[in-house]
C-alpha cells in the first residue's frame, strides 16, 4: 500500500519537473525568437535616435551612430560604422544637408534589404541668404537643423514610421500607436514653446555659435542672430563680426549670450567679457555628451532645458 501511494506522487513530481523544464525552455525560445526578430535600426543624430527608439518600442533595437560627445557636422563614419549599417534592417538619417556622407556610403554598401529613411523627405528647408544664386557660382546651402521646428519633427516621425512599417509590417499597429503618442508629445512641446515665448521683454536672442536655431525662431516669431553665418561650426567669425555682435548685444540690452553644445564656447565667452553678459547654453540636441547619455536624457528633456534658458535670456513672463 505504502509503495503504491508513493508511486503516483513520484509520477506527478516528475511530470511537474518535466513541464517546468519544457516551460522554461519554451520561454527561453520565445525570448530568443523575440530578440532575433527585433528590428535593427541605425540612426545618425540624437533626435533621430530618440524618435526611432520611441516608435520602435520593444520591437526594435535602435542605436546611435555618433559616439557621445562627437560634434555632428564634422563627423565622418568609420569603417566599423559602415559595417554596422551593412548589418542593419533600417538606416535613418536627417538628410543630405546634414549628413552629406550618407548617400556616398549608401551607394557603396552591400545590403540590399536595407530600408533607408531620409527623415527630411517632404520638409521645406530654410535656404541660406547672401549667396549670389543668379551667378550660379555658389551652390545653394540649406539649413539642416529641421528637427528644431516641432512641426517638422512630427513629419520626420511620419517618415520614420513609414520605414518601420516597410521593414517590419507584422508590428505595424504597434509602430503606428507609438508614433502617434510621440507626435502628441511633440505637439505638447510645441505649445509649451509657443506659450512660454509669447510674452518676453525682447524678441531677439543672440547666439555665439553656428546658425542653428533658424527653424525655431521662425516658428515662434523670434529674431535670431548667430556669430557664425554658416550652418556648421567649421569657420571662425571675423573680428568685424564679433564687433557687430557686441554692438547688437548692447542695442538689444541683452544680458545673456547663448553658447552651443559640444563646441568650445570661446566666441560666446569673448562676447560675454566684452559686454558683461552672462553665458547660457542653448542645446540643439545634434548629439549629447557621455554624461548626458549615461543619465538617459531625452529629446524632450533637452528641449525643455532650451526653452527654460530662452525664457531666462529673453526675460519672458
Ligand atoms: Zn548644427
Amino acid at each position: 500500500m505504502k509503495g503504491e501511494a508513493v508511486k503516483p506522487l513520484k509520477t506527478a513530481f516528475i511530470l511537474i519537473v518535466c513541464l517546468a523544464v519544457i516551460g522554461l525552455s519554451c520561454g527561453k525560445n520565445e525570448k530568443k525568437q523575440l530578440e532575433a526578430k527585433k528590428l535593427t535600426v541605425v540612426t545618425t543624430l540624437f533626435p533621430l535616435y530618440d524618435f526611432a527608439k520611441n516608435i520602435g518600442g520593444q520591437y526594435a533595437d535602435v542605436s546611435l551612430l555618433l559616439p557621445p560627445g562627437v560634434e555632428s557636422h564634422g563627423f565622418e563614419p568609420r569603417p566599423e560604422d559602415i559595417v554596422r549599417i551593412n548589418k542593419a534592417d533600417a538606416f535613418i538619417y536627417t538628410g543630405k544637408h546634414m549628413e552629406p556622407w550618407a548617400e556616398k556610403i549608401l551607394k557603396s554598401i552591400d545590403n540590399r534589404g536595407l530600408i533607408v529613411v531620409d527623415s527630411g523627405t517632404g520638409i521645406k528647408h530654410i535656404e541660406e541668404d547672401g549667396h549670389d544664386h543668379k551667378q550660379g557660382k555658389v551652390e545653394q546651402e540649406m539649413d539642416p537643423h529641421i528637427w528644431l521646428d516641432f512641426g517638422n519633427a512630427q513629419k520626420m516621425v511620419d517618415n520614420m514610421l513609414e520605414g518601420f512599417i516597410k521593414a517590419d509590417a507584422a508590428n505595424a499597429d504597434a509602430y503606428r500607436k507609438n508614433a502617434e503618442q510621440y507626435k502628441t508629445m511633440l505637439s505638447d512641446l510645441d505649445n509649451k514653446f509657443r506659450e512660454g515665448l509669447a510674452s518676453c521683454s525682447t524678441k531677439y536672442f543672440i547666439h555665439g555659435g553656428h546658425y542653428t536655431f533658424g527653424y525655431m525662431a521662425r516658428r515662434y516669431g523670434l529674431n535670431y542672430i548667430s556669430a557664425y553665418r554658416g550652418f556648421s561650426p567649421d569657420s571662425e567669425p571675423s573680428a568685424k563680426r564679433l564687433a557687430e555682435l557686441v554692438k547688437k548685444m548692447k542695442k538689444h540690452n541683452a544680458e545673456y549670450i547663448f553658447y552651443e553644445e559640444l563646441v568650445s564656447p570661446r566666441v560666446a565667452d569673448t562676447i560675454a567679457k566684452e559686454t558683461g553678459a552672462a553665458l547660457l547654453q542653448l542645446h540643439a540636441a545634434h548629439n549629447i555628451t557621455k554624461e548626458e547619455w549615461d543619465s538617459g536624457v531625452t529629446f524632450a528633456g533637452l528641449m525643455e532645458q532650451t526653452l527654460s534658458n530662452l525664457k531666462t535670456g529673453m526675460k519672458c513672463k
